[in-house]
């Protein structure tokens, strides 16, 4: 038996815990809001990073104080290579602080093996045991975010970038809703929940008819800008029509997405995870099955187009099972796997 402590930094919480490899669960996990640019307006970038590494080594050192632990496991909301370096992670650190060497200065701290991967890699590992064949992770939550695990590992370059789908631009015209990044018409900035939000705002403005007879309307009483994640997704499952065609439009370009994936390099299988998909459900598979159905997908059986994409569990903690999940496969594993 070995235990593990697995930290998942978001941009927003930070989550930690201790993975147990002979049971295969997480044990003490502990939860609070992340030292970021927000809660530390005008705060040095160097300043900025000590606070995280003081916040991140005092969960380190809680849990190791109640458990024998063998390694640390963080995973990070941004691009990390195999040096556990951090290429960016603009929702932590805004536009301040690139190319971070946090598993080196969390290594010169701990006399435990540390790796240092992105959140979605992390989330790639725990579903690996789904599937006896390359697959890919997809999250549809405020942004849109991706990973490819094929050959037994995940494909990244050596900056550790590779899974930025949501930024691939799919739109041009009317419906090239802004991105966070700064662009226009990505896919994140109309398929995400976000983003489908958006949409549905910009179609209710330009449809104000169909708006009048839409659940939207009646659950933001006639106001377009009151339309957020909620109102859409409670006229989702009304079964509305003005919601479902501005969710349409975002899956159609998603499945565009994968079946260009799946024509450049064979991968057929997709985990759906996020809190928008989550918050859909079944409702958001169907969805993405239509329009996969109507993708133009070479070489591939009506069976196999069906089992294309699949949701994944349906909870907070992709990042620490798969945390854990990698140190399954390499127990002594440093800061490396990106
Ligand atoms: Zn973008």
């Amino acid at each position: 038996m070995a235990r593990y402590v697995v930290i998942d930094i978001g941009g927003t919480n930070l989550r930690s815990a201790v993975f147990d490899s002979t049971t295969q669960e997480l044990l003490d996990i502990g939860r609070g809001p992340v030292e970021n640019f927000l809660n530390n307006p005008g705060v040095p970038p160097g300043q900025l990073l000590d606070k995280l590494l003081q916040q991140v080594l005092g969960h380190i050192r809680a849990h190791a104080g109640r458990h024998p632990i063998a390694g640390v496991g963080i995973s990070f909301p941004g691009p990390v290579n195999e040096q556990g370096e951090v290429h960016s992670a603009p929702t932590l650190w805004g536009s301040t602080l690139r190319s971070v060497p946090l598993g080196e200065r969390l290594q010169r701290e701990l006399d435990v093996p540390v790796a240092v991967m992105n959140d979605i890699s992390a989330a790639a590992f725990r579903y690996q045991s789904w599937f006896n064949e390359d697959f890919g992770v997809i999250t549809i939550s405020s942004g849109i975010g991706n990973k490819v695990f094929a050959g037994g590992r995940l494909l990244l370059n050596h900056q550790g970038l590779g899974g930025e789908l949501g930024h691939h631009k799919v739109v041009e015209g009317d419906n090239a809703l802004p991105c966070d990044c700064g662009g226009h018409g990505h896919l994140g900035a109309v398929a995400s929940g976000r983003g489908t939000e958006r949409l549905a705002r910009l179609w209710a403005r330009r449809e104000p008819t169909r708006f009048r007879d839409s659940a939207l309307w009646r659950l933001t009483n006639g106001d377009a800008e009151r339309i957020d994640t909620h109102a859409v997704v409670s006229s989702l499952q009304e079964g509305d029509a003005l919601a479902g065609d501005v969710l349409a439009f975002g899956q159609a370009h998603l499945a565009s997405c994968l079946a260009m994936l799946y024509n450049a390099i064979g991968v057929k299988r997709f985990v759906l995870i996020g809190g928008f998909c989550m918050a859909l459900g079944e409702r958001y598979l169907t969805g993405m099955q239509a329009q996969l159905a109507r993708c133009d997908l070479f070489g591939l059986s009506e069976t196999e187009r069906q089992a294309m994409v699949r949701l994944g569990q349906n909870d907070d903690d992709h990042s620490l099972y798969g945390l854990g999940a990698y140190f399954l496969q390499s127990p002594q594993a440093g800061s490396r796997a990106a």
